[in-house]
């Protein structure tokens, strides 16, 4: 019998990094999915705001539109309107509508959220591999990837959640890009993104989570519109971002992706020292 066993522990370096598209790299406060979906439910008969449009953000789209039909207050006024319950037949009929929408509008709101180029520079410096993962569907990310492409982003490897057996917050997406990008163990790699499903996906893969509280769907506004907003609302959402984000489990909390080279050499820090996510 005997009194101690040994265990195996990854004390190398961070290899790659997991991006998240809208709220992450590009669009910033993550408005192209919002403004369809508030249209798309106008569309059908039923008013919803800016806020509830972006209650399930991160999901797969259609997931999304399924979602925003089971908010409470949302259920009350379709009923009020259709005089019955939402059916999985208007989600496929919303889902159908949205897709020409959003792929139509997607490429003006496609601009890079600022430092974007800089982190990759650092991440790349670092020795990561850059993957990617997305609520988009590929139809979508044909355009997105041209248009990131065209302003110096291009990611190693890029998963959609058509492309898996299930998008957020199962952990495909991430687990396909290790795979992709031939990157071993999972303690190696780090997921960033804007929502809770983000910081889920990352933690079901196995991997390290940073969550961006400024610049994604949390904060809900652009680039344009934070200076020209009560500071006290931005401290309040900024605030409610990183409760949320540090309940959900996410390692880390910062403002934007300019943040995270600094994130990663503590992660690899605490790597070397060998902690695991
Ligand atoms: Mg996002």
């Amino acid at each position: 019998m005997m009194d101690f066993v040994y265990s195996r522990r990854y004390c190398g370096p961070l290899q790659g990094v997991i991006l998240d598209w809208a709220g992450t790299t590009m669009d910033y406060g993550c408005y192209a999915p919002a403004v369809v979906f508030v249209e798309v439910f106008k569309r059908a008969g039923v008013e919803i705001s800016m806020e509830e449009a972006r209650v399930p953000m991160g999901a797969h789209k259609r997931v999304h539109i399924q979602k925003i039909t089971q908010i409470e207050a949302v259920r009350r006024r379709w009923e009020a309107a259709h005089g019955r319950p939402p059916t999985e037949e208007d989600v496929d009929a919303m889902f159908a509508q949205f897709v020409p929408l959003q792929l139509d509008c997607l490429a003006r709101y496609a601009d890079l959220i600022p430092g974007t180029l800089e982190a990759l520079e650092a991440f790349r410096a670092r020795g990561l591999k850059i993957g990617s993962t997305t609520g988009y569907t590929s139809e979508m990310m044909d355009i997105l990837q041209r248009e990131a492409a065209a302003r110096g982003y291009v990611p190693d490897a890029t998963v959609c959640a058509t492309e898996v057996p299930a998008g957020r917050p199962e952990p495909w997406m991430c687990l396909e890009n290790a795979k992709r990008l031939r990157i071993f163990p999972m303690e190696a790699i780090v997921k960033i993104g804007d929502t809770l499903p983000d910081i889920e996906e990352g933690l079901n893969a196995g991997m390290w989570t940073v969550g961006l509280a400024m610049t994604g769907n949390e904060m809900g506004l652009n680039k344009a519109e934070i200076p020209a907003t009560d500071p006290a609302l931005i401290a309040q959402r900024r605030d409610r971002a990183c409760a949320r984000m540090a309940q959900t489990g996410a390692h880390y909390v910062v403002d934007s992706i300019s943040d995270c080279p600094a994130i990663i050499d503590a992660i690899n820090a605490r790597l070397a020292r060998g902690e695991r996510p």
